[in-house]
């Protein structure tokens, strides 16, 4: 018979498929001798039973349930339904990835009005009871019924106003006896029904809303910004209480084992006596510092860090713990890996293999290649910031730096992203219903809440900047303005800018400056270089950009798009010349200016490589890109030519494409006009031999576009070496240099044997060739590819990810053109060449070379070294 039900003593870490993270954890945990509250699990597959059997929980598992309920009673010496000696539990959803603060929790379950009464009596703390009742009334409400949290908040804030209390905790027994009656009404007036008085119909209810909590909104919405499969499903924690809510002996608290923000090793955290559950995440008190326990409770404190070290020791990793003090007796109720920004992960992994803990392969494996991408982004620029104001400082929540217009609620947030507005998401607090503003903000400031709330722990997890607590500024919502203490105040849309890691929020925008990598940076980045295969090259047109790539481990340039050297305004007239030339004369008077512009960019990208290969594409405009198409361009290019305005626009016109991206470009339009590879070629190789004489050593690889043919290439090929040969004569050098192709069209694939024996190495075009293969046009995918997303045609968008079809096509040109070409080199210049997902299946089909965008090197590098620790994985996997 199929087993549903696991008691914690039956799981353990590895089980969390089946038991979701929160419980193979809590299982772990127990079994390791740590203070968990006693209880069991119910399996994912019990999730898969429930939605297998019309959304009912099917009797089997129901009578599972019923035998672990027993046991529990037995260990906790309680009866679940008892009047007099009841015994309380949470009923927790914990999927297999971690989901914070995406589904529901109920506490307190298993109380009613009789029960909480025979709880006072036997505790003889009536106000715990009822403060426990009226949490549950709510949260079962809530969960089980969706009532507004709100409706529940305006009751407390009501009654906290008529006594004129500031907290919480200042409510008496009586006040709080008094709420659950107003609580219970709210529930009438929203289900036209009794609150439930039976422990097991609320169980029940319970049980089935978690699992219906699977598919609520905001979770659905997490899954799909983190690639989450939806047809996990959920377990559910059946937990016994304890209770942080019994007086100022007991409390609740947070603790992750290493700084999550800078990766510091020392304990941080926080609580908050006389609370339960999430009370420090929702943020009503402000949170002590993990610190002060060790005044308030020195044993306690101690014990929790003797646990933070084991854990961390036994899970070898940085651990967020959830803890609850009863009565100064400390239970543990949660540990998982923590969430951190790309910083502190790089700090905590290199720092664990100096511990001892993990390998440096370990440690490669631990970031998510495109987390880099914050580290290396831009930072305030140090002399603008000293000459910004301070409008208000907070909680340094999660680092980095940016600058927008301020929003106050997250639907406002996401409908200006998308008109292409930089949002600051700025709230009281957030909650999980925030998530899609806060993924497409800049940045979050919140004015309530602590180190640990949920925008800071959400943000920390996206790697955005977030300033949390900024108790200085007053945020209405409502009017939709920010006031600091001072008066200043401000509007929805106007610019502020946010140092994370300052915590300083400043009034307008700062210029931004590039980053600096922390040590941990380059050490990590040292072992990737070892283990890697690929070598990573940087798609670069500009000596800048080139640079950059080199900073960042660029072994040479892969990509040097021409065309892009002229889409400067001064450049871009002699390119327009060129193109609506009508005779020889006129284009190679263009020419002659092109060239010579082109030779100033290739001799400085030739010093800057210092002998390493420079790969420079040949010519390639789409020509709807290049073509004049207002007025005053088209004047000035009348003017340039000695033409009139007239003349010039019918040329233009004559030109203008039907499919620009089928059109007259690349090859081509070489066929059609020999001179202007010519000229490039010359540009190429002039450049080469004035460098070289400098005593630098050069590599260039002269790289034909949009080749079809093998015929086509020899055409081409021909013009270009004879113009070499000229050169090296007149100059009396020889330098070593490869001419190549791109492969970017599927009958090049296919015929690639033919095609390789007129080439020294083959560039896989990958984003023409993903458009050619689809014959998806690469401008126009915007209005249709979003659909085929929606509806699970394709599960990536495949010029980010490269597709199955396409890898199909690049293998096969590999195997032929290797027949052919035994040793010829082999890389991708795509899009793709900088997507972690892409660089696994590259290394794999055995490319050589990877190139991209220059801040997506150290992706590429840490992905093509994650490929290769993963491979033997994925063939052991295979061979079982
Ligand atoms: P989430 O996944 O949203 O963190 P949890 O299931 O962890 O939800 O529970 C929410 C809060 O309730 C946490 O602070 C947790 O520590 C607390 N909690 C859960 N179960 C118990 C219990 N049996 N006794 C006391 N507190 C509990
Ligand atoms: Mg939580
Ligand atoms: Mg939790």
């Amino acid at each position: 018979m199929e087993k549903f039900v696991y008691q914690f003593a039956e799981g353990s870490k590895e089980m969390k498929t089946l038991l979701g993270g929160k419980g193979a954890n809590l299982a772990e945990m127990k079994n390791i001798g740590l203070p968990v509250p006693p209880g069991f699990i119910i399996s994912t597959a019990a999730s898969n039973a429930y939605n297998a059997n019309e959304k009912k929980l099917p009797q089997p598992v129901m009578d599972e349930i019923q035998i672990h309920l027993s046991e529990l009673e037995r260990e906790t010496g309680k009866q679940f339904g008892s009047n007099e000696n009841p015994l309380l539990v949470s009923v927790r959803s914990g999927a297999p990835v971690s989901m914070p603060g995406m589904m529901d929790t109920i506490l307190n379950l298993g109380l009613n009005d009789q029960a909480v009464r025979g709880l006072a009596k036997l505790t003889g703390d009536k106000r715990s009871s009822f403060d426990s009742y009226r949490r549950f009334i709510q949260m079962f409400g809530d969960v089980v019924f969706h009532i507004p949290a709100y409706k529940f908040e305006e009751a407390l804030s009501a009654i906290k106003k008529k006594k004129q209390y500031t907290l919480d905790t200042e409510l008496t027994a009586e006040d709080l006896e008094q709420l659950t009656e107003t609580y219970q009404n709210l529930y009438i007036e929203h289900t036209g029904k009794e609150f439930p008085q039976d422990p097991y119909t609320q169980l029940k209810l319970s049980i089935n809303a978690v699992f219906e909590s699977w598919m609520n909104p905001r979770a659905v919405v997490y899954r799909r910004l983190h690639d989450i499969d939806p047809n996990l499903g959920t377990a559910i924690n059946i937990q016994a209480m304890v209770f942080g809510n019994t007086g100022d002996k007991s409390g609740t608290g947070i603790a992750f084992t290493r700084n999550p923000s800078t990766g510091e090793k020392r304990v941080f955290g926080e609580f908050l006596m006389n609370a339960q559950g999430e009370d420090v995440v929702a943020g009503i008190r402000t949170p002590l510092d993990i610190t002060s326990l060790e005044t308030v409770m020195p044993s306690v404190y101690q014990e929790l860090m003797t646990i933070c070290a084991d854990l961390e020791t036994h899970y070898k990793d940085m651990q967020d713990i959830e803890f609850t003090i009863e009565k100064e007796k400390l239970y543990i109720l949660q540990t998982r890996n923590g969430k951190r920004t790309t910083q502190a992960a790089v700090k905590v992994a290199t720092s664990l293999v100096h511990e001892g803990l993990i390998s440096k392969e370990e440690a490669i494996l631990r970031i998510e290649p495109k987390q880099l991408d914050q580290l290396l982004h831009p930072a305030f620029d140090k002399q603008a910031l000293e000459s910004s104001v301070v409008l208000a400082t907070g909680l340094p929540a999660s680092p980095g730096a940016a600058s927008g217009q301020i929003y106050f609620d997250a639907n406002s947030a996401v409908s200006q992203v998308e008109l292409g507005t930089k949002v600051i998401l700025v709230r009281n607090e957030t909650s999980p219903e925030d998530i899609e503003g806060m993924a497409k903000s800049e940045a979050i400031l919140t004015a309530h809440g602590g180190m640990t709330s949920h925008a800071a722990v959400v943000a920390r997890g996206m790697g955005k900047c977030c300033i949390a607590g900024c108790a200085e500024i007053t945020i209405s919502e409502k009017d939709k303005t920010l006031t600091t203490i001072s008066g200043q105040a401000l509007r929805e849309g106007d610019f502020i800018s946010l140092d994370g890691t300052s915590g300083h929020v400043y009034v307008g925008q700062i210029k931004l400056t590039e980053a600096e990598v922390s040590e941990h940076f380059h050490e990590l980045m040292d072992w990737v270089s070892d283990v890697k295969k690929l070598t990573v090259r940087v798609n670069a047109d500009t000596p800048s950009d080139f640079k950059t790539g080199i900073h960042f481990g660029a072994e040479g340039i892969g990509l040097c798009r021409t065309e892009h050297m002229f889409f400067q305004d001064e450049r871009i007239r002699f390119v327009r010349q060129m193109i609506v030339s009508e005779n020889a004369e006129e284009r190679n008077k263009a020419l002659a200016h092109l060239k010579m512009m082109q030779k100033e960019d290739f001799i400085q990208l030739f010093r800057i490589a210092a002998g390493r290969p420079v790969t420079i594409r040949l010519l390639d405009p789409p020509l709807h890109e290049f073509l004049p198409k207002e007025k005053k361009e088209l004047e000035l290019l009348a003017h340039d030519m000695g033409k009139s305005l007239r003349d010039i626009e019918k040329v233009v016109h004559e030109l203008v494409e039907t499919n620009p991206m089928l059109g007259h470009r690349g090859a081509r339009l070489a066929v059609t006009y020999p001179e202007i590879y010519k000229m490039q070629a010359e540009a190429i190789m002039e450049s080469a031999v004035s460098v070289s004489s400098e005593g630098i050593s050069v590599f260039p690889e002269i790289m034909i576009p949009l080749i079809a043919t093998a015929e086509e290439l020899m055409f081409v090929k021909k013009e270009i070496k004879a113009s070499v040969q000229d050169i090296f004569e007149r100059e009396r050098m020889i330098l070593p240099y490869d001419i190549g192709t791109m492969i970017e069209i599927p009958r090049a694939c296919m015929v690639a044997d033919e095609i390789a024996k007129e080439a020294q190495f083959f560039s896989f075009g990958t984003n023409d060739l993903t458009q050619l293969t689809f014959g998806f046009s690469r401008d126009d995918v915007g209005k249709f590819l979003p659909s085929y997303m929606k509806n699970g045609l394709l599960k990536a968008d495949p010029f980010a990810t490269i597709d199955e079809g396409v890898r199909l096509l690049v293998e096969t040109a590999i195997k032929k053109g290797r027949k052919t070409n035994p040793h010829m080199k082999m890389g991708v210049c795509g899009e793709h060449g900088g997507d972690p997902a892409s660089v696994r299946i590259f290394h794999e089909i055995g490319l050589q070379y990877v190139s991209c965008s220059p801040f997506r090197v150290p992706i590429a590098r840490l992905a093509a070294a994650q490929a290769v620790l993963l491979a033997p994985k994925m063939l052991e996997a295979s061979a079982k």
